[in-house]
């Protein structure tokens, strides 16, 4: 999936490059016009293309992505539109929005900087060099970019401001170190077989084997059936400060939002974690998919996972198995 290759035809691309060369000050509107609607993530190659044709530095194309975001963003109840870019270690762009929903507790929304790391995290994308921002992080945001490995050097790019490293941003932090962790909410980890007779659990499980849960070793995952029969997944992560974690499900609507889908494409939801988790998100699932998909059927599916071991080892290394 690519911001060229969704819905429009390659013939777009030389138009898409000429009309990026005509000014840095090109209007959201010409660029809406030769993209997809959905352009949440761009790869590589197309960026590097996208960089030599038109003459834009990395930056500068972020930048003219943020009206982009923002105009994809979901604020139903502060009507703020959020948008965050973000540049992956493999040279991807990926695009993150605010998430919010009406009839629910305000800290389920999900932040587009959280959007953006999700969405990171569902593409296997294994770290964030820098992010650019319609408007400086709130402190709920700082905290959660903390949780990636290394993640007080992340650049950041505010409008009107030289870059900044997040350690400029959020100075004396509270840090995954702190509770005798190191951060790595990207690091990969290893795929383990996900065998189930049903392909919608099957899904929810690999999600559940690829969680971040250092703090609770709880891992979990959830997969959303959508009514075409695709399958969208999410996987739980954690954050040292607790409240920032994201749930399964709000990852999993990342995907699903990443996708072009929304909440009336979901008809069902499996839920996967393990036997006797410490805490469970069975009843928050639950709750939130009764509130955007009250139609939608809900599954949870007990499973013995496989413990991680996440502490620091003598080496000053994480260890994850
Ligand atoms: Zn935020």
């Amino acid at each position: 999936m690519s911001l060229l290759a969704l819905n429009s035809p390659l013939t777009a691309v030389p138009e898409f490059h000429n009309l990026l060369n005509q000014s840095t000050t090109m209007s959201t509107a010409d660029i809406k016009k030769l993209i997809p609607a959905h352009p949440f993530l761009i790869e590589a190659a197309e960026v590097h293309e996208i960089l030599q044709t038109s003459g834009l530095t990395l930056h500068e194309l972020m930048q003219k992505l943020i009206p982009i975001a923002q105009e994809l963003s979901h604020p139903a109840i502060s009507q703020y539109k959020v948008g965050a870019v973000g540049l992956g270690e493999s040279g991807a762009i990926y695009l993150g929005v605010n998430l919010e929903f009406t009839e629910f507790p305000l800290n389920q929304c999900v932040h587009g900087e959280q959007f953006l790391v999700a969405n990171m995290k569902n593409a296997g994308e294994t770290g964030l060099v820098s992010i650019a921002l319609s408007a400086a992080p709130c402190g709920h945001c700082r905290q959660f970019l903390n949780e990636i490995d290394d993640g007080q050097s992340i650049k950041i790019l505010i409008p009107n401001r030289s870059p900044l490293k997040l350690s400029e941003l959020l100075p004396d932090s509270f840090g995954p170190q702190d509770l005798g962790f190191k951060g790595g909410l990207l690091n990969p980890l290893p795929m383990l077989e996900a065998n189930h007779a049903c392909p919608v659990t099957a899904k929810a499980l690999q999600a559940a084997q690829q969680s971040y849960a250092p703090y609770s070793n709880s891992q979990s995952g959830v997969a959303i059936k959508t009514r075409d029969a695709q399958i969208f997944t999410g996987s739980y992560l954690e954050n040292v400060g607790f409240n920032p974690s994201l749930s399964p499900l709000q990852t999993a609507l990342v995907a699903l939002f990443v996708a072009g889908k929304d909440y009336e494409d979901i008809s069902e939801v499996v839920l996967v974690e393990d036997l006797a988790p410490m805490i469970s998100q069975a009843a928050i699932t639950e709750q939130l998919l009764k509130s955007v998909a009250p139609e939608a059927a809900f599954k949870l599916e007990k499973i013995d996972l496989p413990q991680r071991q996440w502490r620091i080892q003598k080496c000053g290394n994480t260890s994850i198995h």
